[in-house]
């Protein structure tokens, strides 16, 4: 096997400072890159190796805490090449700077990594192609969002599939690669307590949160075109539906497992118009206090109807889960940041005990809670110790503490290690990323059409607009909003 040499393209952005360089650097100092391996940096910005070197050095030092040995040696493997990814004449020089860096002919252990702006997404691949850089052994890992829509999603498809096989593409989501989004399968498919309850029979409702207490920051421009529904909802949030609600592959390998995710996604029920005006609350944070509101951001329109929440009702039409309607929402400058998956079983046909404090623990409820305290917890009800027969909720918890430090590594690092290992498992498939896309397409279409339709406000520091309840109370709940960490 050649030597191996992965390319980032977008090498002087935040992606690679703050997530790609940390995580390659975490492999090479548990040895887990190939022994003969090189980084070579594409972009625009005007680097040498040495300056390119001392840039990401320093960025290491800033986001690995604390500082560990190795940086400086994990540095030498770096390598820059300033060209525009966009244009064509610098892929012929890409080839030379391949040749000289690997001392080979033809390298073909490659991997390309496209960290730069989507627009660019569909460019880079065609250029590879021209300048014969598709090789047999090469891989492509592209960033989300892979489309815009399912138009675009569509066309991207098509233009991979004439470059790559489908084998050598990983569309990387990097939910995917948490230890405890993996976990959810591993929870579900290797004890045989919860299975033959997890169904219409036993559920009453599954919610999806993954919210955060951050604004934009500095990502306005970016933001303001993408959306909240773009950004988290069609990727990450319906990747954890798929992981709760799949049916167990007979045998774990990347097809079978990447089967029943598309086999989730094709049993989403499509949105009606009542769906469309009902059971989708879309809302914009606004100012509070000192905090900024999202049109006050920079780079932020002054009249944006730019969505940095949403939530949904949502169906899945199969037998294992008909009429169980999994309400799933995200959002930005929330009270907190947590990502969990709260699943209720259905209640107790009746209730014999006192309830301690008026409160009746009737149902069960089941907490899978993916960041931050990673864990498992389970609520159930307990006689409360003395006489009579009162009941209190109580909880059983697992935290991944547990574990020890290793538990909840780092999710780039798993991806990438899978990829060059040419394990596609944990990466979406063309025809998933259609799937969900044809699924959530009538929402953009419905907000293209009505600009008008509503859009709610919400003050910094909340749980979002009050319409967002409402929804959930036809259901007779309220969402489990977890306390501030
Ligand atoms: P970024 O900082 O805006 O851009 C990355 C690099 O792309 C820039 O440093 C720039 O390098 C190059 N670039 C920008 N505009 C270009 C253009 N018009 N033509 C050619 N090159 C251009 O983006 P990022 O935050 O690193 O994110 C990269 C990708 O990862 C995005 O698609 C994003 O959606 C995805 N992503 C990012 C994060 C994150 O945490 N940042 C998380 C998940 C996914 P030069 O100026 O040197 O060419």
């Amino acid at each position: 096997m050649s030597k191996f040499v992965m390319i980032i393209f977008g090498a002087s952005g935040d992606l690679t400072k703050r997530k790609l360089m940390p995580a390659l650097y975490s492999l090479y100092k548990d040895n887990r890159l190939p022994e003969e391996f090189s980084i070579l940096g594409i972009g625009r910005t005007d680097y040498a190796d040495d300056t390119y070197r001392d840039y990401i050095l320093n960025e290491l030092e800033h986001f690995v805490t604390p500082a560990e040995v190795g940086m400086k040696e994990f540095c030498t493997h770096l390598h820059y090449l300033s060209i525009d990814p966009a244009k064509e004449e610098g892929y012929e020089m890409l080839g030379k700077r391949l040749q000289e860096i690997t001392g080979e002919k033809a390298p073909d252990n490659l991997l390309f990594y496209l960290a730069t702006p989507p627009s660019l997404y569909g460019v880079i691949p065609l250029h590879l192609k021209k300048a014969g850089l598709n090789r047999k052994h090469t891989r492509i890992i592209v960033e989300k969002p892979f489309g815009y829509d399912l138009k675009s999603a569509q066309e991207l498809n098509k233009i991979y599939a004439s470059v790559f096989e489908e084998h050598q593409i990983y569309r990387i989501d990097h939910f995917l690669g948490k230890e405890t989004a993996q976990n959810i399968l591993a929870f579900r498919f290797a004890n045989g307590i919860f299975e033959p309850l997890w169904n219409r029979n036993y559920i009453d409702y599954v919610e999806v949160t993954a919210v955060e207490n951050l604004g934009i920051e500095q990502r306005g421009g970016f933001y303001d075109g993408t959306g909240a529904l773009r950004d988290m909802v069609q990727n990450h949030l319906i990747q954890l539906v798929a992981l709760t609600a799949m049916e167990p592959p007979a045998v774990f390998t990347a097809d079978n497992f990447r089967n029943e995710v598309v086999k989730v996604y094709e049993s989403l029920k499509p949105l009606t118009d009542e769906d469309l005006n009902e059971h989708i609350v879309r809302g914009q944070y606004t100012a509070s206090g000192s905090k900024k509101g999202y049109r006050e951001e920079k780079n932020v329109p002054a009249d944006s109807r730019t969505e940095t929440y949403i939530a949904m009702k949502i169906g899945i039409d199969n037998w294992r889960w008909s009429g169980v309607p999994f309400y799933i929402r995200t959002g930005k400058q929330m009270p907190t940041k947590v990502t969990e998956i709260v699943v209720h079983f259905r209640e107790t046909p009746h209730q014999m005990f006192h309830c301690h404090g008026g409160h009746c623990p009737r149902a069960n409820k089941l907490i899978l809670r993916l960041q931050p305290n990673e864990g498992i917890v389970l609520k159930f009800g307990m006689k409360v110790p003395g006489p009579g027969f009162d009941v209190k909720q109580v909880m059983m918890d697992f935290s991944y503490d547990q574990l020890g430090g290793k538990a909840t590594g780092d999710a780039y690092a798993r991806l990438i290690e899978d990829c060059i290992q040419g394990d596609p498992t944990l990466f979406t498939r063309s025809d998933a990323v259609e799937a969900s896309w044809r699924f959530f397409d009538p929402v953009l279409r419905y907000w293209n059409e009505y600009p008008d339709a509503p859009l709610y406000g919400y003050p910094v520091g909340t749980w979002g607009p009050l319409e967002s309840e409402a929804m959930m109370h036809e259901h007779g709940a309220d969402w489990t909003n977890p306390c501030k960490n």
